[in-house]
């Protein structure tokens, strides 16, 4: 059995970004990682601009300024100012070359033809330069960048329209359990419902994932070893639910090891999670979550998106990690390092109830994981604890 640090650290260094790139019209690349270095064609802005409306002026010793025109924005023209002129000028509009500040119009007394300041004024006032935020040739955004709504509104703001990024992974998860049934339908005696499968799905979709193609298997090892063979063939990650632990009925590991998956760990010492498996088959990356619905979560969030993040090509991926005080005590018996399910709120965190793997109702109130080392026996209120926020 492994740490929690070791198998973070595996899994790290066996998923690599994708070799497959691809080219994308900007309006379609929300989600998707750049592939090269996005260099500027253009300064950004691209002439010297003004950041408020008000007057461009000359500077010259006096508050006086005779006026001499107006710029607005999107005009091309280019007034020539002498010292102690001044032109009307707008937000956004090109700065003329010959003004060497601008002075925000709630600043200024008009009078016919002229103007009166009722500040100081010093060169460079309000005028944003040219090149402010990038300049042409500059790197915009780095490869490995994913582009987020904001990324993609600057990318426009250069003029590009098409760009290269990283191909998204295709990903499976497998569902497996003699138990599950589809929501919606008849629940006979013995049975579940299966909630694993919809669950990862639409996290992976609301993290900008193509949507996931979902298997269910039941608990037999011919079929496991028949699905899985096809399923890791045919995607980029594969994510199995349940099946991984000891019972005589998981057949898993069995089914993985049969079909040569290079095993890199099994079983992390942690709460929950502890039956995690991590494995590759050529370039396919596959997990084996426990079943158990909040362990399946957990896991999830915790070792698989970090791996799915640098499939897609961002290398840097961590999940944003802060301390807390927490508001209530807490006793760890577990003898395991834990992850509990929280509410973080304005550097203050607070552990719920109902921990057990199998409780999806905690999770759902949830936003945070509190992260308790084996070491610590108990926290008391206001003691400083780790939290991960859930993405
Ligand atoms: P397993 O890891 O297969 O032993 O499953 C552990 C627990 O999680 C059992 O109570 C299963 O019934 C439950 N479980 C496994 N898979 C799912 C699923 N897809 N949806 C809901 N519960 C599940
Ligand atoms: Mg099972």
């Amino acid at each position: 059995m492994i740490s929690i640090e070791q198998a973070l650290s595996l899994v790290k260094k066996h998923s690599l970004p994708t070799d497959r790139v691809t080219t994308l019209r900007l309006s379609e690349a929300l989600g998707y990682v750049l592939a090269e270095n996005m260099i500027s064609p253009l300064s950004m802005p691209p002439f010297r601009q003004s950041a408020m409306d008000g007057y461009a002026i000359h500077l010259h010793p006096s508050p006086h300024y005779t006026l001499v025109g107006e710029v607005k924005a999107g005009d091309e023209k280019e007034p020539e100012l002498k010292k102690g002129e001044a032109v009307r000028i707008f937000t956004g509009a090109r700065v003329p070359q010959t003004a060497n500040a601008i002075v925000m119009q709630e600043k200024v007394e008009v009078t016919s033809g002229s103007i009166l300041l009722n500040t100081n004024v010093s060169p460079h006032d309000n005028i944003r330069p040219a090149g402010e935020q990038v300049s042409a040739g500059a790197i915009a955004l780095q490869k490995g960048t994913r582009l987020n709504a904001a990324a993609i509104g600057f990318i426009a703001s250069l003029g590009i329209e098409t760009l290269n990024v990283y191909e998204k992974p295709s990903i499976a998860i497998v569902v497996t359990g003699n138990e599950l049934v589809a929501p919606g339908e008849y629940l006979p005696p013995g049975k579940i419902y299966e909630s694993n499968g919809v669950m990862l799905m639409v996290q992976l979709q609301q993290l900008g994932y193509h949507r996931p193609s979902i298997i269910k298997i039941i608990d037999d090892l011919t079929a496991t070893i028949h699905s899985l063979r096809e399923i890791i063939a045919q995607h980029d990650v594969v994510m199995i639910s349940g099946g991984i632990s000891v019972g005589d009925y998981d057949f898993v590991a069995k089914a993985l090891n049969e079909l040569q998956v290079e095993e890199v760990f099994y079983k992390v010492h942690q709460k929950p999670g502890k039956p995690l498996y991590f494995g590759k088959k050529h370039a396919t990356l596959i997990f084996a979550l426990p079943g158990n619905p909040a362990a399946t979560l957990s896991c999830f969030y915790l070792y698989a998106l970090p791996a799915l993040e640098i499939r897609s090509g961002n290398t840097h991926f961590e999940l944003t990690r802060t301390k807390a005080s927490a508001t209530e005590m807490f006793i760890n018996k577990a003898g395991r390092p834990q992850f509990l399910k929280a509410i973080y709120r304005d550097g203050k965190v607070t552990i719920l109830e109902g921990q057990n793997s199998s409780m999806l109702q905690t999770f759902a109130l949830s936003n945070a994981l509190v992260f308790i080392p084996e070491t610590t026996e108990n926290i008391n209120i206001n003691d400083t604890v780790e939290v991960i926020l859930l993405p």
